[in-house]
C-alpha cells in the first residue's frame, strides 16, 4: 500500500504527487508551511497551525486556494489515509509554477500538499539527560528583512545556524537577534526558569511564535507557575537554573549545556520535568480544551 498525499484537491499515491521544476517553492522557497502532530488519532492545535498558516500566506501575499475547513479535512484525511493515529503532519503551499523571474504574479496555482508520515523525536537519552547546544553565529533574520514570525519554504537562516551545531557536534543551536538577544533555536523556542520563574523571549525579539510554546506558558500558568515575556541575553541562559526547548516535534526537551556552560546543575530540572509531564497528559487530553 504506498503513502498517500493530498495534492491540491485530492489524495493521491505518492509516485503521483509531484510538482513542477517552475514551481516558485523550488526555485524561491516561495512559499509556506507547517508541521502538525496527531496523538491518538487526534491532531494537536489544528487550528492554530492553520491560523498561523494562513497568516503566513497572507504576509506574502499568497492566496492559499483551500478554505480552513477544506485544509483542516485534508490534514485529517491524510492522516487516516496513511494509517496513523500518532503522526507528523507537514502542510505546504508554494506559489506554484511560473516563469524563471521572481515576480509571484506571474505564476499559476499555488500547490497544496499535504503529508503523513511517522514522527521521530528526538534520541531518547537527550529527554533523559538533557542536549548540549551551541550558540550560532548565524543572527536569526530581521523582521525588517524577512519576518521570523512567517513561517515560510525559505529556512536558509535556520539551515545555516544548524550547520554550525552540526559541525559542533550539537542537534540544535541558539540564534541571537541583531541586539545581541536571545531569539530562538534552529526549529525550537527556547525558555528558562531563573528564581522559580519562567522567562522565554518576546515575539519581537525575532522568533516563530510557537503553538508548543504558546502551551507550555498556558500549562505553567495552570500550574502556577509564573511566566514571562522577556528580552534575554546569553548570560540569563548561561546562569539560569533551568532551560528547554519547545516545538511540535521535540515536544519539551531539556537544555543542560549551552556554549561549555553547564545550567543548573547539569540535570534536567524540576520545572523542566513538570511541564514535560503537563504537555504529556495535555496532548492526550480528549477534551476540547487541550
Ligand atoms: N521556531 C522555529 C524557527 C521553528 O521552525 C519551529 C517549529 N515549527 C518552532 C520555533 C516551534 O514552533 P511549534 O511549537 O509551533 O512547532
Amino acid at each position: 500500500m504506498p503513502r498517500m498525499i493530498f495534492m491540491n484537491d485530492s489524495l493521491v499515491p505518492e509516485h503521483e504527487a509531484k510538482v513542477s521544476v517552475f514551481d516558485h517553492g523550488l526555485l524561491y522557497g516561495d512559499g509556506v508551511f507547517e508541521g502538525l502532530r496527531s496523538y491518538g488519532g487526534r491532531v494537536f492545535r489544528l487550528d492554530a497551525h492553520l491560523d498561523r498558516l494562513y497568516a503566513s500566506g497572507r504576509a506574502i501575499c499568497l492566496a492559499i486556494p483551500l478554505a480552513k475547513p477544506a485544509m483542516a479535512k485534508a490534514v485529517v484525511d491524510t492522516l487516516a489515509a496513511n494509517n496513523l493515529a500518532d503522526g507528523y503532519v507537514r502542510l505546504v503551499v508554494t506559489r506554484g509554477a511560473g516563469s524563471l523571474g521572481l515576480d509571484p504574479n506571474k505564476t499559476s496555482h499555488p500547490q497544496v500538499i499535504v503529508i503523513a508520515d511517522t514522527i521521530s523525536l528526538y534520541p531518547r537519552e537527550y529527554y533523559e539527560r538533557g542536549l548540549r547546544i551551541v550558540t550560532a553565529a548565524t543572527q536569526r533574520t530581521q523582521s525588517a528583512a524577512l519576518s521570523p514570525r512567517i513561517k515560510s519554504l525559505n529556512y536558509l537562516n535556520n539551515i545555516m545556524a544548524k550547520l554550525e551545531g552540526l559541525q559542533a557536534g550539537c542537534i540544535e543551536a541558539l540564534m541571537l537577534n541583531h541586539k545581541g538577544e536571545v531569539a530562538e533555536c534552529t526549529g525550537d523556542n527556547v525558555f528558562a526558569v531563573r528564581q522559580g520563574r519562567l522567562v522565554t523571549p518576546p515575539p519581537d525579539a525575532g522568533i516563530l511564535e510557537g503553538i508548543t510554546r504558546a502551551a507550555v506558558m498556558e500549562l505553567a500558568a495552570a500550574a502556577g507557575i509564573d511566566c514571562r515575556e522577556m528580552a534575554l541575553v546569553r548570560h540569563d541562559l548561561y546562569t539560569a537554573d533551568e532551560c528547554f526547548l519547545t516545538g511540535t516535534a521535540a515536544e519539551v526537551i531539556p537544555v543542560v549545556e549551552i556554549d561549555g556552560r553547564v545550567i543548573g546543575s547539569g540535570v534536567p530540572g524540576p520545572v523542566t520535568k513538570r511541564l514535560t509531564d503537563d504537555f504529556h497528559a495535555l496532548v492526550r487530553q480528549t477534551g476540547a480544551d487541550r
